[in-house]
């Protein structure tokens, strides 16, 4: 049996992801953002390092500190933002870190996206709003077009965002139409600390798609059946946005 482990929002804390992983022998670990580790993402996760996949969150950009403990980590080539990789079980795993921020785009506002590119972003930024010679260091958590259009024309069988999709109140319809391009059967995201039940509009929506609450973590395999390992920390607080689904 091949478990895959999706988490959600360490902010810090991975001893649980850890012993879940060793426990249940998963064959992968994957992160869906907000890590914010206190030291270099291989060190946090050593004993597991060779069976974890990540996504950046928006928080992984708070601080040098923070983002250096991700993007300069061993493991760093282990986040799969913007593209697919193929887990052992032959999931093919597809993630888009980050979230949509106005002042690069925010596709739910009628208004056109304010860069297409990371890179339009770099060059427009004036020396003293940027960091390390481009973009301010939060945009490296910011989401632009050209990234969705490129994941657009690939397939997976799962998507792992850190925004949530079009079901939730404060998700993004466009991540559906993400997810229907590739032709993916589930997505999970986090983000939101929640874990609510979409099922309702999994056959309108053509895909299955999971929240992992804070801290929490779910099995889940290449059908979206999902179990739930570890609860969100605010799972049971959490339940009244259930009315937040959009069915
Ligand atoms: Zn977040």
């Amino acid at each position: 049996m091949s478990v895959v482990l999706y988490c959600g929002d360490p902010h810090s804390e991975f001893r649980h992801i850890v012993r879940a992983a060793e426990q249940l022998d998963a064959s992968a670990v994957v992160l869906l953002g907000d890590l914010e580790p206190m030291r270099p993402l291989h060190e946090e996760l050593a004993s597991i390092a060779s069976k974890v996949w990540f996504i950046h969150g928006n928080h992984d950009t708070d601080s040098d500190a923070n983002w250096s403990n991700v993007w300069e980590s061993r493991l760093a080539d282990r986040n799969i933002h913007g593209r697919v990789v193929t887990l052992p079980d032959g999931t093919r795993l597809a993630g888009l870190g980050g979230v949509f921020r106005e002042s690069a785009w925010y596709p739910t506002l009628s208004t056109p996206p304010r860069f297409r590119t990371p890179s339009e972003h770099d060059a427009a930024t004036a020396r003293w709003d940027g960091w390390r010679g481009g973009r301010a260091r939060k945009h490296w958590s910011s989401i632009y077009p050209e990234e969705l259009d490129r994941l657009a024309n690939l397939r997976a069988d799962v998507l792992i965002t850190h925004e949530a999709p079009g079901y939730h109140r404060h998700g993004s319809e466009i991540l559906d139409t993400l997810a229907q391009s590739m032709g993916v059967k589930v997505t999970v995201h986090a983000h939101h600390h929640d874990r609510l039940d979409s099922s309702g509009r999994w056959s309108r929506q053509g895909f299955k798609s999971h929240g992992v609450g804070l801290r929490g973590i779910t099995a889940i395999d290449g059908e979206g059946n999902a179990s739930v390992i570890v609860s969100g920390e605010l799972d049971v607080q959490r339940n009244h946005r259930q009315r937040y689904i959009d069915l």
